[in-house]
């Protein structure tokens, strides 16, 4: 695999999640040292580039950007990987198309995935960075393959879904891609929770979504390489 869009040498790809986790940060898509991203490297598809275990985003350095192979092997890097690692490891073996993970406890995000319920196509925007209304996988123990089912099934056709009483899994060709999703989705589950004090929230048209889907989000998959954004 060469896929169009990811970072070409690993000394890129460390510096890609440095450059998103300081965004998550920055954005207050995670706090502390909670949540976690990782990008495959363009010809190297056994290999992942992922944040470590215990560190702060604001003191995150490319050193500590961590290598390792989908089956769990550190390759290169002096600190442990994420204990979420299974996460995003099981989705990139069931996925090859699948070039960036984005993990997140964000706050809104956190709140729907408690209450285990689906967010359903209410925002353009959801539709156009994730490929529709987006649900949430049943719970299941870390690393487990029950976690790999049970993602896999809530990420088909998808770039997110929110993992019950835990957070949202975002998923793209690249990691960029996977972070649109994962920014997205945190936006629309705070308008979700203070339109849903006003009632029944209304539904995009199925007809609509699925033009959104093929004009926006699916070229904006397709497309990786080019460096587009999408959804705003
Ligand atoms: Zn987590």
């Amino acid at each position: 695999m060469s896929q169009a869009g990811l970072p070409t040498t690993r000394d890129a790809a460390r510096e890609l999640v440095v450059l998103f986790a300081r965004r998550l940060l920055a954005e207050h898509l995670v706090s502390y040292t909670a949540g976690n991203i990782s990008t495959r490297i363009a010809d190297e598809p056994d290999l992942v580039a992922v944040t470590p275990a215990s560190t702060a985003y604001d003191t995150l350095t490319a050193e500590d950007v961590v290598m390792v192979r989908l089956d769990g092997t550190v390759v290169e890097g002096s600190r442990r990987p994420t204990s979420e690692l299974p996460l995003h490891t099981l989705v990139y073996l069931d996925r090859p198309d699948i070039g960036g993970i984005v993990h997140t406890h964000s706050r809104a995000a956190m709140a729907v995935a408690a209450m285990g319920i689906d967010v359903p196509p209410i925002l353009h925007g959801l539709v156009s960075a994730c490929g529709g209304g987006i649900t949430t996988a049943p719970y299941a123990r870390g690393g487990t393959a029950e976690v790999a089912t049970y993602t896999a099934e809530a990420l088909r056709h998808r770039s997110a879904c929110l993992l019950r009483n835990h957070g949202v899994l975002a998923v793209g060709p690249t990691l960029e891609h996977a972070y649109n999703a994962a920014s997205t989705v945190e936006g629309v589950c705070d308008a979700y929770l203070r339109a849903l004090a006003f009632g029944p929230v209304p539904e995009i048209p199925a007809d609509d979504v699925e033009r959104i889907r093929r004009e926006q989000w699916a070229p904006a998959w397709a497309s990786a390489g080019d460096g587009r954004t999408h959804g705003g």
